[in-house]
């Protein structure tokens, strides 16, 4: 696999960061992850936008502009020969060549940018799509400003190993008896044809496929309420789903035990899903 790291193409055994690298030593880094399909970038804007936004609510320096941030994902999808997939983007603060809390200088100090791909073939048809997902929730324990994504991924980790634990496929995060996301995708509900989902805020990320879906579902007249809702509600309604730009839309079948429905994939989150893929795939880049 070919690798970037700061302006070189590399094997990616050959590709390397400072041990004294912020990103490594503070999780002082944002990232990015957008989905490949036929060789063409989903939603690319829509992940610059939100890796600028992330990058300045934290001080951060963009290490390389708009247009060559697009030539670089376009040229490890040609390198890579990727046709399914992902690019993984990573900017961190940098390496200062010492460890130290405060910031270092930006005119000294320039951020890291690294990108890989992840080849996922056949990824518009994975299989939990078709049977649905089954989450478990748990407290949600994560710092407040979860709208701007950082690499500390720790405890949503530990949520997806405890889901495994469980038998489960992945977790939803609770907060005053109140769903905030998925441990990395947002959370729906359906009730009497009713979409409902978290409001944005610093509780959640703002996913990039959660603004395209609510957009596709409004413009084919489904009614969207944005608000929270508990886990009881949630664990009542008629389906449940999530969105995130790996996985598109998918249908959650079963929460904390609790059958949904027939314990089918939904009609609504299989629509939506459909859309969502004919929809991106019109728009990629
Ligand atoms: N919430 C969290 C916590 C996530 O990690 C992700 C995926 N990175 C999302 C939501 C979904 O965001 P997107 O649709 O932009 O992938």
């Amino acid at each position: 696999r070919i690798v970037y790291v700061n302006g070189d193409y590399l094997p990616e055994e050959e590709a390397k960061v400072s041990v004294f690298d912020r990103g490594f030593l503070m999780a002082d880094a944002v990232y990015e992850v957008t989905s490949v399909l036929d060789g063409k970038l989903l939603d690319f804007e829509g992940h610059a936008a939100r890796l600028a936004r992330s990058l300045s609510e934290l001080d951060m320096q963009a290490p390389v502009g708009h247009e060559e941030l697009l030539e670089i994902h376009r040229e490890l999808v040609k390198r890579n020969d990727l046709v399914d997939g992902m690019i993984y983007l990573q900017v961190t603060r940098g390496n200062p060549g010492d460890r130290d809390f405060v910031f270092p200088d930006p005119e000294t100090t320039r951020p890291t940018l690294v990108l890989f791909t992840q080849s996922k073939p056949g990824m518009a048809d994975a299989p939990m799509s078709k049977t649905g997902a089954k989450i478990i929730s748990i407290e949600d324990i994560r710092w407040g400003r979860r709208d701007i994504k950082t690499v500390q991924l720790l405890y949503p980790s530990m949520g997806k190993m405890a889901a495994k634990k469980a038998g489960c496929d992945d977790a939803w995060l609770i907060e005053d008896g109140f769903v905030t996301e998925g441990t990395s995708n947002n959370a729906y509900i359906v009730k009497g044809g009713r979409i409902i989902t978290r409001d944005l805020s610093h509780d959640i990320l703002h996913g990039i496929t959660r603004a395209a879906v609510l957009r596709f579902a409004r413009e084919a007249q489904m009614e969207v309420v944005e608000r929270p809702f508990t886990i009881a509600e949630a664990k009542e309604a008629d389906e449940a789903f999530t969105t995130s730009a790996s996985a598109f839309v998918m249908p959650v079948v079963e929460i904390d035990g609790v059958t949904l429905g027939d314990g089918k994939p939904g009609p609504i989150a299989k629509r939506l899903r459909e859309i969502y893929l004919e929809e991106s795939r019109k728009t990629a880049t």
